[in-house]
């Protein structure tokens, strides 16, 4: 009877306020304290789920995001967040057919020599237009493919549109160039990874060297001893190996010497906070060099922010005011006049 049980049992916040206040009591383990951390995800049925898989996938997500704070902490989904896990989802199943339907496509956004000033690589970016969606932004969709594990298809596809565009580019003598893709942590626990990069490089008769994997810091962390030999073996097939979002994760000092890094990417945050606080970009420069590590700073906006960085010798610089992401065409006629440019120097 639902109104009985309603007054007999209290609510989850109450359930979960008592959980709480019972596991914060020290736990004794011999002669060891235990301290315990409680989280919980909360979702009302029928209120705001709909169904049992909305309710099960819904409750988890409630708590993964519980997990994120210090000490005990319940989180409860609003109909909002669920509406945006039912959209995750059409998104996941739209996205199955987004390549063969030839909705996604790549931008490049070029990198620049902070000392000579000419372009030398391009970081390699994925697009989806979806007819209904609209553009769909990279941090909507490749959290949710790598969830799915749509992901390893994905850029498996990237790099196989990097591989095209370089050898348009070499056919037009456009040499000493590089273009780097981007790896997330799905792809570094797929033992095949290195091999398919291989492959693929092959099938196209690319040399290795010309091009970069970025990994971002975040997958790093929670990398086991087969990823790290994972990003050894890409090294080793020639590839260049690039810390990306530098500064966002907990790299641990180990991991710079460990996993064979050739270059570290400085965040975006980093490079929005350099004329109040440079302390912090300063640092990771001397770290860098330290381990003998280039370094790209992200999402350089600003004239100030670039001369900033020319004169504290950072290598490469790659953000709005360089240039925004591009299409090949647009890629091939910036290095062109790059090119000439540098002639004529
Ligand atoms: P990321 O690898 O750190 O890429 C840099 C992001 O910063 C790109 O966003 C780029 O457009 C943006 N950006 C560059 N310069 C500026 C600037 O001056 N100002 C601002 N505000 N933003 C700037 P995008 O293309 O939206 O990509 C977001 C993230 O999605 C990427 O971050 C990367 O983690 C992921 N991503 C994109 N393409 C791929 C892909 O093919 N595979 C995988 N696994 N991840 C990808
Ligand atoms: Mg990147
Ligand atoms: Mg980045």
């Amino acid at each position: 009877n639902n109104a009985e049980l309603s007054t007999a049992l209290p609510d989850a916040e109450t359930i979960c306020e008592q959980l709480a206040a019972r596991l914060s009591q020290p736990v004794m383990l011999g002669s060891y304290t235990i301290k315990l951390r409680f989280s919980a995800g909360i979702l009302r049925f029928p209120d705001v789920a709909n169904n049992v898989e909305e309710l099960m996938e819904g409750a988890s997500r409630a708590r993964r995001q519980a997990c994120r704070y210090q000490g005990n902490y319940s989180h409860q989904l609003n109909n909002e967040m669920v509406q945006l896990i039912r959209e995750d989802k059409w998104l996941e199943s739209e996205l199955r057919q987004a390549i063969t339907k030839r909705q996604c496509f790549v931008v490049y956004q070029p990198q620049y020599d902070l000392q000579t000033g000419h372009i030398v690589s391009a970081e390699v970016l994925i697009r989806w237009r979806h007819p209904a969606y609209g553009m769909v932004p990279p941090d909507r969709f490749i959290p949710i493919a790598e969830r799915s594990g749509q992901i390893l298809d994905i850029d498996l596809w990237v790099l196989e549109q990097a591989c095209i565009c370089m050898g348009r580019l070499m056919a037009k003598g456009i040499i000493d160039f590089r273009l780097a893709v981007n790896a997330s942590g799905t792809e570094l626990s797929n033992p095949l990874y290195p091999e398919q990069v291989r492959s693929m490089l092959r099938r196209y008769d690319l040399p290795p060297q010309r091009f970069g994997i970025e990994i971002t810091e975040t997958a790093i962390v929670e990398l086991d001893e087969v990823a790290k030999m994972m990003v050894k073996t890409l090294k080793e097939i020639g590839l260049e190996n690039e810390l990306d979002d530098f500064g966002t994760g907990y790299t641990s000092l180990s991991h710079l010497t460990n996993l064979q890094l050739d270059a570290l990417k400085i965040d975006r945050s980093y490079i929005m906070q350099l004329e109040t606080n440079p302390k912090l970009v300063d640092s990771i420069l001397q770290l860098a060099d330290a381990f003998s590590l280039r370094v790209v700073a992200e999402g350089v906006e600003t004239i100030e922010q670039l001369k900033l960085l020319q004169q504290k010798r950072c290598h490469l610089a790659q953000g709005y005011l360089l240039s925004k992401p591009v299409e090949e065409e647009a890629l091939i006629a910036l290095l062109l006049e790059d090119i000439q440019a540098a002639q004529s120097e």
